[in-house]
């Protein structure tokens, strides 16, 4: 099978994101996490989104990792390419939504593009190339104080043009909503401008349905996930995308685990949902700090009980009490142990028979796919919004749902063992 499409993402849970959706449209999708040092197994896989860290770092970096993307899909004869970035349009003056962007059409030898961040469903829409969360304008949400990439201007067509020497225009709603010819013509008509980069207006996923068809002959697309929900379609009625299974679930029957390292309100609550009448081991970070053989002594409570049901361990806690620590061993230092210990604990677990493993926490999963040293998932069934039952590809062959803290149901753990369990029969 060879690839579509060739995804490139600014971060982990962006990726998995796009996945999903890729997914969901039916579109077979691997994640891969970095570009993979070895041979990958892409088994039926169409589209492959690689995961990169590359949303903060330095501009030089992001565009030499994105780079490196770009010609592993090129090897493996990706057709079409598609830049994620983030549905709030993280960035900052000096990138690197802008200079990604650049290096990867200069690279192709593209010279218009669309750049389209909405997702509706998350109440990211744009408008007069305004970009919306929720019923507020991004320069008016919580985006404007966050402590990385502050947003503090609401039109992406001014922000993407501090970042890029490109010429920007706006595609406005007027168009989009006459459906795909006219936002044909209207790319053409930029095009023809000296417009280099295309924001486009979309506050509907009908609109998005609308994007995706006319961006059929864009050699790369950038946007949220939302702008990929029409991709797979172009490639049905290309004659290109088999009619096969994408949304599987994987099939592991061994010990089952969650481990939580999110504090967010709520993975807390299904921290405190899943304790009421399932096991459940608390870390205590102080004692991580005060360097105490805490991986262990988890893992001696663990695995007497992995026979009899999945486990949880966590180090979840309330803010106050992490703000405490925090205080007192700084954030970073307490983060960073915990997600190591964290880390260790999946790896026993895994050497312990668990193959069905949950992750609570952006961070947390980042960590446990790094101990456990997966470099791709196979994206299937979706658990909950966002969040699907993947399968680790490699010398590692387990079922993984890794979840952004907020992300999930209160009964998210029970809901997602019981999905594998139904799968099973
Ligand atoms: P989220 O997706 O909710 O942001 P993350 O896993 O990305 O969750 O981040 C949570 C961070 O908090 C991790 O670095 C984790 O190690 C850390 N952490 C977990 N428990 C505690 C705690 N009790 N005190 C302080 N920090 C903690």
């Amino acid at each position: 099978m060879t690839i579509i499409l060739g995804c490139i993402a600014d971060d982990f849970t962006g990726a998995t994101d796009l996945a999903n959706t890729l997914v969901k449209q039916g579109m077979p999708t691997i994640q891969l996490i970095g570009v993979p040092k070895v041979n990958i197994d892409l088994g039926d896989a169409q589209a492959v989104v690689i995961a990169l860290k590359s949303r903060t770092i330095p501009a030089k970096e992001a565009i030499d990792q994105s780079l490196a993307a770009l010609a592993w899909l090129q090897d493996h004869s990706a057709q079409q390419f598609f830049f994620k970035y983030c549905s709030t349009f993280d960035s900052t003056d000096s990138g690197n939504i802008g200079p990604v962007t650049d290096a990867l059409m200069e690279s192709l030898g593209e010279d218009f593009t669309i750049v389209c961040p909405a997702f509706p469903t998350n109440g990211r829409t744009i408008y007069k190339g305004h970009l919306f969360v929720g019923d507020e304008l991004l320069s008016d949400s919580g985006m404007r104080n966050h402590p990385l990439t502050p947003m503090t201007d609401s039109n992406l067509v001014r922000v993407l043009g501090r970042q890029t020497s490109q010429k920007v225009g706006l595609i406005e709603y007027a168009s989009v909503i006459n459906g795909e010819k006219a936002v044909r013509a209207a790319y053409d008509d930029l095009h023809q401008a000296g417009v280099r980069y295309a924001i486009v207006d979309a506050i509907g996923d009908p609109d998005l349905m609308t994007i995706g068809a006319a961006s059929a002959d864009l050699k790369l697309i950038t946007g949220g996930s939302g702008v990929a929900l029409g991709l797979p379609e172009n490639y049905r009625i290309g004659g290109l995308l088999k009619d096969t299974v994408a949304a599987r679930l994987p099939n592991q029957k061994g010990h089952q685990a969650i481990l939580a390292g999110s504090c967010s309100i709520r993975t807390r609550k299904q921290v405190t949902v899943w304790q009421n009448n399932r096991p459940a081991f608390k870390i205590n970070p102080s004692a991580v700090m005060e360097g105490e053989e805490v991986a262990k002594k988890a893992i001696a409570w663990a695995v007497p009980l992995l026979d009899t049901g999945p486990i949880l361990i966590y180090a979840s806690d309330e803010p106050e009490k992490v703000a405490k620590v925090q205080a007192k061993y700084g954030s970073k230092e307490v983060g960073e142990k915990i997600e190591r210990v964290l880390g260790t604990i999946a790896n026993s677990l895994v050497n312990n028979g668990v193959d069905r493993l949950i992750a609570a926490g952006g961070e947390t999963s980042g960590a446990v796919v790094k101990a456990l040293d997966i470099e791709a998932l196979r994206i299937g069934t979706e658990i909950s919004p966002g969040v699907p039952w993947t399968e680790s590809i490699g010398a590692v062959e387990i079922a993984l749902a890794l979840k952004s803290g907020n992300f999930g149901e209160d009964n998210f753990f029970e809901n997602a063992f019981d999905i594998l369990q139904r799968g099973d029969a």
